[in-house]
């Protein structure tokens, strides 16, 4: 089947003044419909930079898409003009992100915010559109919809508020959500309601999902395939049983040795030492070569590709492969 989405080979570039900064490298991933694809990965790992290439909100002048290829429904993304991008998002593709209150004005109802998109893309009238909203209010769970449609933004807490952003995100029934750590600024509890009302509305819509965190718990619950990434490429993806079971790229083992076991309490909290190192002063070998407990000499001279591990997993590792194993 053709993937809803297929990102090929993207470069998203900036300008600094210390060079060119490679926020995106070369990443390649696909996502079919209806189902759910989690990028995850250490804050500056390129993974919401590669949602924003994606969304054609890389913005300013230092920062571009640099190279490869976005196809959304067969369309190339990267050569549509603003006007047409903008009329896709909020339509066949939406997103959400961790701040909802940044996404919302804070002078109009929820109830106008939620019409508005209604009546751009699917030019209901005023009235339609207000009485839609109020449904759709109700069917990400918020109670008293009528109520909540003539409140401002500030009156609203943050669990309601990411509910709020998720009626508007599908109100146009889009084919895929982007969801930028929809969950990360909220706590546990409604973190899990959230993640519930996305799964719902995914079960009766069939949207796809391109979920990006840095917590694999998310992952755990969501993800149909998992795509590791690490100072902007793909180290590691596969499909997440699989990868759970049998992380191959020292880095993913490393996330998943960090993550807190349910109901296991833990003297100390793993974390993988070192930190990410900055893209500007990148070798020539792996990326991940100061902070591996296995680096060898090759992995400082010679960067490892992206090479099948096995069925329907991927690693960029030296460890890995045939050629990989003895020098
Ligand atoms: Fe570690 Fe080498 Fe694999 Fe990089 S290529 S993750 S340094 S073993
Ligand atoms: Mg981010």
């Amino acid at each position: 089947m053709e993937a809803l989405l297929d990102i090929r080979e993207l470069q998203t570039h900036f300008q600094t003044e210390a060079g060119v900064l490679r926020a995106v490298d070369g990443v390649s991933l696909r996502v079919r419909e209806g189902e759910t694809v989690c990028i995850v990965g250490e804050s500056g790992c390129g993974k919401s930079m590669t949602a924003m290439s994606v969304l054609g909100l890389v913005e300013g002048p230092s920062g571009k898409v640099a190279g490869g290829e976005v196809r959304f429904g067969g369309r190339d993304l990267l050569r549509m003009s603003r006007h047409e991008l903008r009329t896709l998002r909020g339509h066949e593709l939406s997103m959400i992100f961790q701040e909802p209150m940044s996404s919302l004005n804070p002078v109009l109802t929820i109830g106008r915010q939620i019409a508005e998109p209604l009546r751009e893309h699917l030019r209901l009238g005023r009235k339609e559109a207000e009485r839609r909203a109020v449904e759709l209010i109700r069917e990400v769970g918020i109670s008293r919809p009528e109520q909540i449609a003539g409140a401002y933004p500030h009156e609203l807490s943050g669990g309601m508020l990411q509910r709020v952003m998720i009626a508007i995100a599908v109100s146009c029934k889009p084919k895929l959500l982007i969801a930028d750590e929809p969950t990360t600024a909220l706590d546990v509890t409604i973190q899990a309601q959230i993640l519930d009302l996305l799964r719902g509305l995914q079960e009766k819509s069939g949207m796809a999902l391109l979920l990006i965190t840095h917590d694999l718990g998310v992952v755990a619950e969501m993800a149909d395939y998992v795509i590791v990434m690490y100072a902007g490429k793909v180290v590691e993806e596969g499909e997440v049983e699989r990868l759970f079971r049998e992380p191959r790229h020292p880095y993913t083992q490393g996330l998943l040795r960090s993550k807190p076991v349910l109901g296991q309490v833990r003297e100390e909290l793993y974390s993988i030492p070192g930190q990410v190192p900055n893209p500007l002063e990148l070798g020539a070998g792996c990326a991940f070569a100061d902070r591996c407990e296995f680096a060898m000499d090759r992995c400082r001279r010679q960067e490892p590709p992206l090479a099948p591990v096995g069925s329907d997993q991927q690693a960029a590792c030296w460890l890995h492969g045939k050629e990989g194993q003895h020098e």
